[in-house]
């Protein structure tokens, strides 16, 4: 383990002596906290746009759709709904209860540590700390070294716009976060990959602490048969998807398309077509697309192409610029099944087509495969959509369209196995950070004497 943290169990004993101290519990100290996020968004917009571009070189309008615009998308939610959210709710009770009263009291657990990614720096720091902060907790917030700039941001920032007695921004890479892991939390929200998830859960495990895992994977698309008029709409909703949010380094991009080997050509055309209108054709002037995060990742990526065997089914694409760390948008088609393109998460703007006789074996496909974060499936039969859901299991499903389930506040965000455990965004936020108390109250009325010895002259009959 590298050099200490300075500051670190300061910080911490801090933290925990806010929470004793039971303002963070007030809901009014809630809503500042919420209403300093959309200040520190208003106020510093610009330095967002500039930081993303430096560590990623994020379009501005992809800037507002994936990061400003889903938290300040987040916060506002949270404030509408925080007195709703906070209020006990009533339970019914059995009569054999009566005269009783009961009632579910959400409580915050405590201080919670969050850890975020590189990919959506800003939005994926900040969208869980809402949550953190709406259900009344203390949060140390450790953003990814990968994203540098938006990382520095947020540790200058944070602490003038919320309050730094609650809420701290801790900087660091593996070792900082493995000395934050050593730590008491009473909760670990933790974004990344599913190699360091299990690393995350193993240092939980020393003090019970409960975790929240937001992982990775591959996320298939299916692509069915649909009539031309719709043709359009779906390659745009499958390139967006793919190349649009971070050029492919998106924990719910598409990361595969499964299609019947009829459709396959016409498939890989309009992708083309596609791809040359939104992103260009030449890998030296690619545009609207992100950078690969840093050169570990690039050399990555291409390592997914080096095998001679996959590298002879790209049909589109395959050339990069290193000077810039652009990798033009790539299409395969049929690469191996046991290529490494095929069975690790490729988090880069690569796509595989695999080709399949009839659709419906895209179920088999995806239920031999780890369970993904996102299961995306083109197509207008009914029938088949049924069949989808309720034989395959995955974080989510969507029905033609890529990534907008994201933006649903009521619905849950998260994985299931190994992309992921927990969820979050909107009220699910606040029931990540929140205990739900049940809270009983008995009268003294109505005694049940049989529950009291002596019970030899009593004969159980139910
Ligand atoms: P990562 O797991 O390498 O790093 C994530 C965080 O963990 C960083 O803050 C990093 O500093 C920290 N970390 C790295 N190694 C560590 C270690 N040994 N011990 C403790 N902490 C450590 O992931 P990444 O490269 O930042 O992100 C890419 C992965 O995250 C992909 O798998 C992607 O699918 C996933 N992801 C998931 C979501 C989601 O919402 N489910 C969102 C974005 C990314």
């Amino acid at each position: 383990m590298g050099e200490e943290v300075p500051g670190m169990n300061r910080d911490i004993a801090e933290l925990r002596q806010t929470f004793r101290s039971g303002r963070t519990k007030e809901i009014n100290w809630r809503k500042a906290q919420l209403r300093g996020i959309l200040k520190l968004i208003s106020d510093n917009e610009d330095k967002i746009y500039s930081v993303l571009q430096q560590d990623l070189g994020k379009h501005p309008v992809e800037s507002y759709r994936d990061e400003i615009g889903i938290v300040k998308k987040s916060a506002k939610y949270a404030l509408e709904n925080l007195e709703k959210w906070m209020a006990p709710k009533k339970s019914p009770l059995p009569l054999l209860m009566v005269p009783s009263k009961a009632e579910v009291l959400p409580e915050p657990l405590g201080l919670v540590l969050i850890i975020s990614s590189w990919n959506f720096p800003f939005s994926l720091a900040l969208d869980p700390v809402i949550g953190a902060i709406s259900a009344g907790n203390t949060v140390v917030l450790k953003p990814s070294e990968l994203s540098p700039e938006c990382s520095a941001f947020l540790a200058q920032t944070v602490p003038r716009y919320l309050d730094p007695e609650a809420i701290k921004v801790i900087e660091g890479g593996t070792d900082t976060a493995q000395q934050l892991l050593q730590q008491r939390w009473d909760k670990i929200f933790f974004t990344g990959s599913s190699r360091v998830g299990s690393i995350i859960m193993s240092a939980a495990a020393k003090y019970l602490t409960p975790v929240t895992l937001e992982l990775g994977g591959k996320c298939p698309t299916i692509f069915d048969s649909l009539p031309d008029s719709d043709l359009e709409v779906a390659i745009k909703r499958i390139a967006s998807g793919k190349w649009g949010p971070c050029s492919g380094q998106a924990c719910i991009g598409v990361d595969y398309i499964l299609v019947e080997k009829r459709f396959a050509p016409r498939l890989v055309e309009l992708l083309k077509k596609c791809i040359e209108k939104f992103y260009g054709d030449s890998v030296d002037n690619l545009k609207n697309m992100c950078r690969i995060v840093n050169k570990h990742h690039f050399n990555r990526v291409l390592s997914l192409l080096e095998d001679p065997s996959v590298s002879a089914t790209v049909v589109y694409g395959g050339t990069c610029n290193e000077q810039n760390l652009m990798i033009q948008p790539t299409i395969l088609l049929d690469p191996p099944l046991d290529s490494d393109i095929m069975s690790e998460e490729i988090f880069g703007p690569l796509l595989p087509i695999i080709t399949l006789d009839n659709i419906e074996e895209s179920i088999e496909f995806i239920n031999l495969r780890p369970k993904p974060l996102a299961l995306y499936a083109f197509t207008k039969n009914e029938a088949f959509k049924k069949r989808l859901s309720a034989e395959t299991s995955s974080g989510s499903i969507t029905f033609n369209d890529t990534m907008i389930q994201f933006l649903c506040d009521t619905l849950p965000f998260g994985g299931v196995g190994p992309s992921g455990m927990g969820r979050y965004h909107g009220k699910y936020s606040f029931d990540t950070f929140s205990h739900e108390k049940a809270v009983l109250q008995r009268s003294f009325l109505l005694e049940l004497e049989p529950r009291h010895p002596p019970w030899n002259s009593f004969k159980l009959d139910f």
